[in-house]
């Protein structure tokens, strides 16, 4: 973590270089500080894709409600008009079932009058879906490319619209599938959105142990979730207490965004370990080495203001190139048989 006087020397060393355009880098900093990079990504696709899922039309896309099988079917839209390849037998939707009882039951899908034991409250059974497509690799080795389209629905009449959470990891999805549908990456690349992280990530567990091309041939886990917003152009790759290896790659990115590490060591008690946080614990599990991209929470962090008027554009889209650069440094990076 910073410190005050830690600040205090940045501020005099910044005095003292002004004129340049690298500046010091932060104690857990990864990248170069750079402002050019030469990622073109389509900005304007982008920023209307992270409108569109966190607009009101799909009411927060909670898990098994209308709004979330709507944020599907428009994900597997923009996967065709990619020309994505599919991994399953019947489209791009991966559909699995979680049964809820009793006190989660309760708590997902409430019954009136319950009594005190939950004891007449029904089990019930939901469907969620993970949107999934591929890019063919020259290997069969596969990277997955992650972020969750499900987010908290409506609560007590308010739509929870999940910009940053996980509006922003899901149409960077999309927008790096873009990015690569031309090229001819050294693994497979695999893009899938999955469902019902917010409900206890079922779809990310559902994905890696029914994995369509086999999990023993995924190297790496690119998770993001919460990636649009932050006031002090910061972003966490985390993962790296656990992978070491996967850092090298993240210092050749150059950005004008810190990326920094850290999140990920359960002994640092200056910061919450996110390391099984979102969509990457699924992997970690397995252990399937992952990189986790994120923001620190902010004040709009699972409040009903979480909205496309709050993320910071500017930031959002120079993550998503910040982003495309680390895969393909990894890309290149890690070896492929
Ligand atoms: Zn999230």
């Amino acid at each position: 973590m910073k410190t005050k006087a830690l600040l205090f020397a940045l501020f005099f060393a910044l005095l003292f270089i002004g004129c340049k355009s690298t500046e010091p880098k932060k104690a857990n900093q990864l990248n170069s500080v750079s402002t050019s990079n030469n990622i073109t990504i389509d900005e304007v696709q982008l920023l209307n894709n992270i409108k569109i899922l966190a607009s009101d039309s799909l009411e927060g896309r909670g898990f098994s409600k209308p709004g979330n099988y709507k944020a599907q079917q428009l994900i597997a839209n923009e996967f065709k008009r990619l020309q994505l390849a599919t991994v399953l037998e019947n489209g791009y939707i991966q559909e699995f079932t979680t049964t809820y009882k009793g006190v989660r039951r309760q708590r997902m899908f409430p019954v009136k009058g319950k009594d005190k034991n939950d004891t007449n409250v029904p089990d019930t059974t939901v469907v969620g879906g993970n949107v999934i497509g591929m890019i063919k690799g020259k290997s069969d080795n596969v990277i997955v490319i992650t972020g969750h389209h499900d987010h908290l629905g409506i609560r007590n009449g308010k739509i929870y619209n999940g910009a940053d959470d996980d509006a922003s990891g899901t149409a960077a999805v999309i927008t790096i599938a873009d990015y690569f549908k031309d090229k001819t990456p050294n693994h497979t690349l695999v893009f899938a959105t999955v469902d019902a992280e917010e409900a206890g990530m079922h779809g990310s567990a559902y994905l890696v142990k029914n994995f369509p091309l086999g999990k023993e041939n995924i190297v790496l886990n690119v998770n993001m979730d919460m990636i649009a917003h932050n006031d002090k152009n910061e972003l966490y790759a985390c993962g790296l207490f656990h992978y070491p290896q996967l850092k090298e790659p993240l210092t050749k990115v150059k950005s004008s965004i810190d990326l920094l590490s850290g999140h990920d060591n359960p002994n640092d008690k200056t910061m919450q370990n996110w390391t099984n946080s979102s969509d990457h614990r699924s992997f970690h599990k397995e252990k399937i080495p992952f990189i986790y991209f994120g923001v620190e929470d902010h004040k709009d962090y699972h409040k009903d203001t979480d909205t496309f008027e709050n993320i910071n554009q500017e930031f959002y889209v120079e993550a998503v190139k910040l982003i495309i650069q680390s895969i393909e440094n990894y890309d290149t990076f890690l070896k492929t048989n």
